[in-house]
């Protein structure tokens, strides 16, 4: 006997959110096609950052051992004064992190992650995947929707998720807000064989080194094999789009100040690339009848929190439990769905701009946020991670 379950679901986009929601989907029985525009379903760019909150949702995903056997578990986050280079913060990432958020913080790679999520959607029949296809267009009637992409080809579903990515298509039908709003910020990334990382830095932990106006984070991935490195500096350079190749003599620049080992650790790297950062000020509706978004799609967010692919996780288990409980209703779903994530990703939308300021802070405002942080206990500062990295009801009731 046929059921709703079985009139697919279109997600416009292949990265990490809509290959999440694909398998939330499946979970619940529900059939998705995946439409994804680059000609390979793939990520590219460097490491990620994992907090104990998106491991709630891999342990619901059933992906807690396949991830597990790729990332690395850092010892502690540590933050330095990049014009001193001392020790700012610690926080250990051992067993009271562990038993107060019940998962642990990890480090991966972005191919491992997501190729962690391919290849559990690929053993899935409920799941169909194709590439190189743009979604150019959307219709909805009021038994379905159709997407045509750039090619012609028309994909019929029962709805549609956008989760296209901060540039997306999908949002300026649904929303029509326009552009991202350019933070002013630059990042430039690398990884590095861990030979190519002088021995003092090759550590097991979550570093960086903060202000002024710029920061610098090493990290490593792959048991440590690889080292990634991320630096940020404000600039009022613009170019729209993801993956250029960075101009190291501006970076060098940017970095004149900072204390020895950061200047030491950007002159190892002969290839960068550069990432402009945008974001939008939170939305409280991402939705319009059968239509969605999810991801940095709904919710852009400047890196600081480290969020951005986690939140678009718990978008998606969050979204598969809506869509069960309103039997197949996807316009109700997905007003309940955003209804229960927007203050979430909000205040992380929020908290990221605010941090973004607390790392690049100069003056008295670096001293205040050095003093406050030096001060700190690990249980303060676990504390105050409790809003992002503790249990969340609405996520909860899904497992
Ligand atoms: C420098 C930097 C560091 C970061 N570090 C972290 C971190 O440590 N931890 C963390 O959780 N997050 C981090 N993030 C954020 C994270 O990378 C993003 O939030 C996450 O990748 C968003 O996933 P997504 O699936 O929503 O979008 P995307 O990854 O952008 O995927 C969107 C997909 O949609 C496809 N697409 C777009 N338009 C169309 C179309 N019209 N038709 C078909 N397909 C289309 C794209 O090709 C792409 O594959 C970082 C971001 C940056 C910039």
């Amino acid at each position: 006997m046929s059921s709703w379950k079985d009139q697919q679901v279109l997600i416009v986009g292949g990265g990490i959110g809509g290959l999440a929601a694909a398998l939330a989907l499946a979970r619940k029985g529900i059939a998705s096609q995946v439409i994804e525009q680059a000609s390979e379903l793939k990520e590219i760019g460097a490491g990620i950052q994992l907090g104990p909150n998106v491991f709630r949702m891999f342990e619901v995903l059933n992906l807690i051992e396949p991830i597990n056997a790729l990332a690395v578990f850092p010892n502690n986050l540590i933050m330095m004064d990049s014009i001193t280079g001392e020790e700012v913060t610690r926080i250990p990432l051992g067993t009271a992190f562990r038993r107060k958020f019940q998962h642990p913080y990890a480090l991966i790679h972005r191919a491992d992650l997501h190729k962690v999520l391919l290849d559990a959607c690929v053993t899935s029949n409920l799941i169909h995947l194709d590439a190189s296809q743009k979604v150019v267009k959307v219709d909805e009637t009021k038994d379905g929707i159709t997407a045509r992409t750039e090619s012609g080809k028309d994909y019929r579903g029962a709805a549609l998720i956008g989760a296209d990515g901060l540039w997306s298509t999908i949002r300026q039908i649904v929303v029509g807000d326009g552009k991202p709003k350019p933070a002013g910020h630059i990042t430039y990334r690398a990884v590095l064989p861990a030979a190519e990382i002088p021995e003092q830095y090759r550590w097991r932990d979550m570093a960086f080194w903060a202000g002024e106006k710029v920061h610098f984070v090493l990290y490593p991935l792959r048991t440590g094999n690889l080292f990634n490195l991320v630096a940020v500096f404000h600039s009022d350079r613009y170019e729209e789009g993801w993956d250029s190749f960075g101009d190291p003599a501006e970076l060098h620049e940017r970095f004149a100040k900072t204390c020895e080992p950061v200047r030491l650790l950007l002159n190892k790297i002969e290839s960068w690339r550069m990432w402009v950062l945008c974001d939008r000020p939170p939305i409280k509706e991402w939705s319009r009848g059968r239509i969605t978004l999810l991801g940095d799609a709904a919710h852009p967010m400047l890196q600081y929190l480290a969020q951005g692919a986690c939140m678009s996780v718990e978008d998606a288990v969050c979204l598969a439990d809506k869509v069960v409980a309103a039997g197949g209703d996807y316009a109700a779903a997905f007003r309940a769905y955003q209804q229960a994530r927007y203050l979430r990703t909000g205040r992380v939308q929020i908290m990221a701009r605010i941090y973004g300021e607390f790392y690049h802070a100069s003056g008295v405002a670096k001293e205040l946020r050095n003093m406050m942080l030096s001060s700190r206990t690990p249980e303060g500062a676990m504390a105050g991670m409790e809003w992002l990295y503790g249990e969340q009801k609405e996520l909860t009731s899904a497992a």
